[in-house]
């Protein structure tokens, strides 16, 4: 079965999930931003073999520690979508710009597309690029569970951000809409922040993107 844990990681409480195989106890982990000496506390705690990071985005919060996790376990680096390798490129930047510890960028082993899947253990997830917050933005879909890992496009009750360089408005509701209400109201999102939700309850009460 399909198994994840959450840890909100850094100053600006990303949630870095686990997640897991039951039957092999392999496990990815999802957006390791920071917090290097947690992530790893909890891998311990559950009994879990880290295979390899997947990432939704390259923004610091959620991609500052890849290089320094990937370089020490020796991991794959899967994801995101190549529109943001700009983002990647400036980690240095943009961890000084927010007070973060120093970022290093970093080559991922394997852009993702849309429709591409990522496997752990004897569990698929389906991924689906969803340009907005940032161009190379993907989701981790596991239908198996009802979960998608969305990073910073949807909130439970709010959107991603659309003023950085290269964000965009009508893109990020067009993901949405296109992209994640397809996989029904019944799935439960993990957002980059704050409480997950399901689909169906933002469809009928968030501001942004109700009844679309
Ligand atoms: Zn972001
Ligand atoms: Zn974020």
């Amino acid at each position: 079965m399909f198994q994840y844990h959450t840890i909100p990681v850094t100053a600006f409480q990303q949630n870095c999930s686990l997640v897991w195989c039951d039957q092999t106890l392999e496990a990815a982990v999802i957006d390791p931003g920071g917090d290097i000496d947690v992530i790893e506390w909890e891998l311990e705690r559950l009994g879990l073999q880290l295979k390899a990071i997947w990432l939704t985005h390259a923004h610091i919060d959620h991609a500052g520690a890849v290089a320094e996790l990937a370089r020490k376990r020796q991991l794959d680096i899967i994801g995101p979508h190549e529109g943001d390798r700009f983002w990647i490129a400036g980690l240095p930047q943009q961890g000084a710009m927010f007070g973060f510890p120093p970022a290093e960028p970093f080559e991922p082993t394997r852009w993702l597309h849309d429709g591409d899947t990522v496997a752990i253990g004897q569990e698929v997830l389906q991924v689906r690029h969803c340009p907005g917050h940032t161009p190379g933005h993907v989701v981790f879909h596991a239908p198996q569970a009802e979960r998608c890992f969305v990073g910073d496009v949807l909130f439970a009750g709010s959107i991603g951000r659309t003023d950085f360089p290269q964000g965009n408005h009508q893109q990020l509701i067009d993901s949405i809409v296109q992209r994640l209400w397809p996989m029904g109201d019944q799935t439960v999102f993990i957002p980059g922040h704050g409480p997950e939700s399901s689909f169906g309850r933002e469809r009928q009460t968030n501001p942004y993107v109700g009844n679309t």
